[in-house]
């Protein structure tokens, strides 16, 4: 029988427990195991290989992207690296050139040194996928939609460039969650997400997890897991475990949200541009609204040209904060140029498109008419500079 997302969400690794009849997954809070033999097989033996809250939160994860495999990391980025540890020296990867600003880093100034070579292309156009592969070519790295300017890559299309290459297709699912989209049944091999985002969903720990049906990568991303040992912590697994449980209601609201956010401020006169795939004028809204059941919960958009226009602007905002991260129920902004992808060369960012005036908001699922008034009078305030000063000490009754 297989379930429907929500069921598996709730239900998927997590049995009633054995012992006791928790209904609730416990903590295994133990580094280590007691075992009956030398030599014996035990189920688990030491917490950096296994770890009972850990083996719920993975095989929950498989479940939700309708793999076989799931395996948790101590951060979006740690599952990352798992990934990036298949390749050797002399690999190539194909990636995009909207791309989360810690992958770049990682990219660029950590494997570039052990001899990888990257070539980041417009992924959002499969055709310069197919002109970048080269003989030693081992992965296509995709983010979709990807960070901030939330473009849309044709994951379908790009795996069958891959495949046909003799490369894996890695897929980082973290804006879209597997609620909106699957990429293992678009053909890619291995997913990665940042769980501290959405899958956590309440802005109180990190995590990351790599998911695949194959069990040839299965069997050396699990080698890597423990042999590198960037585990998360039982107490952890827990907290995304119970974020899980409603990861499909917060998606569905924050999805809903960020609609009436885009079109509010797609009609804002001082608002430049908005990026937000659900928009029909977005230029791969088909694409989205192919590969994804919605359109997820982060908005970007433009002001002037000018960071001291998005100071004042979020000066005088009341309910949304300034603050890396995203897919929280609380509703956040970033300005990527100096926040997340402060890492990313000057000229770099602007050859791709994040200008100073690139604010990125994550919608949270307060109620959208408050989230639109306060956005609506931070920017009709913002744009009098004389009036800015006083707000920011407000504090929000309630
Ligand atoms: C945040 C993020 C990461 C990194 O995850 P951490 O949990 O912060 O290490 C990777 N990819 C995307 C798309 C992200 O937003």
């Amino acid at each position: 029988m297989s379930y429907h997302f929500d069921t598996l969400a709730i239900h998927a690794g997590q049995p009633n427990e054995r012992l006791t009849g928790a209904a609730t997954i416990p903590i295994f809070q133990t580094s280590t195991f007691a075992q009956d033999e030398p030599g014996g097989q035990p189920d688990f033996c030491y917490t950096r290989t296994g770890n009972p809250t850990r083996a719920a939160l993975e095989a929950n994860l498989a479940a939700l992207e309708g793999a076989r495999y799931g395996l948790a990391f101590s951060s979006g980025m740690a599952a990352i690296n798992n990934v990036l540890n298949l390749l050797k020296s002399g690999d190539h990867v194909i990636t995009c050139r909207d791309l989360y600003g810690g992958a770049y880093r990682i990219f660029t100034k950590l494997y570039h040194n052990f001899g990888v070579e990257f070539s980041f292309v417009d992924t959002t156009d499969p055709a310069n996928v197919a002109r970048a592969v080269q003989g030693n070519t081992q992965l296509v790295w995709l983010e979709s939609p990807s960070n901030p300017l939330l473009q849309v890559t044709d994951i379908a299309a790009c795996a069958e460039i891959a495949r046909a290459a003799g490369a894996w297709t890695v897929v980082d699912n973290t804006f879209a969650t597997p609620c909106l989209q699957r990429p293992l049944e678009l053909s890619a091999d291995i997913v990665v997400h940042s769980t501290t985002k959405y899958i956590n969903g309440h802005a109180d720990v990190l995590g990351g997890a790599v998911i695949t049906s194959r069990d040839d990568l299965y069997e050396r991303l699990k080698f890597f897991q423990n042999a590198v040992g960037a585990v998360p912590a039982p107490q952890d697994c827990f907290l995304v475990l119970r974020g899980i449980k409603t990861l499909s209601l917060r998606v569905e609201r924050q999805c809903a949200n960020a609609r009436r956010v885009a079109e509010f401020l797609s009609g804002h006169p001082r608002v430049r541009q908005v990026y937000y795939p659900g928009l029909p004028g977005h230029p791969n809204h088909a694409v989205a609204a192919r590969q994804m059941s919605d359109f997820g919960g982060i908005v970007s958009f433009e002001l002037d040209d000018d960071i001291d226009a998005v100071r004042r602007f979020v000066r005088a905002l009341r309910l949304w904060t300034l603050a890396e991260s995203l897919g929280g129920v609380k509703s956040l902004l970033c300005h990527p140029p100096t926040m997340t992808h402060a890492s990313v060369e000057p000229n770099v960012r602007r050859e791709r498109g994040i200008r100073d005036g690139l604010v990125r908001l994550s919608v949270g699922i307060e109620h959208a008419v408050d989230l639109i008034a306060d956005l609506d009078d931070a920017l009709r305030e913002s744009s009098l500079e004389a009036c800015c000063g006083d707000r920011t000490h407000e504090v929000i009754a309630a």
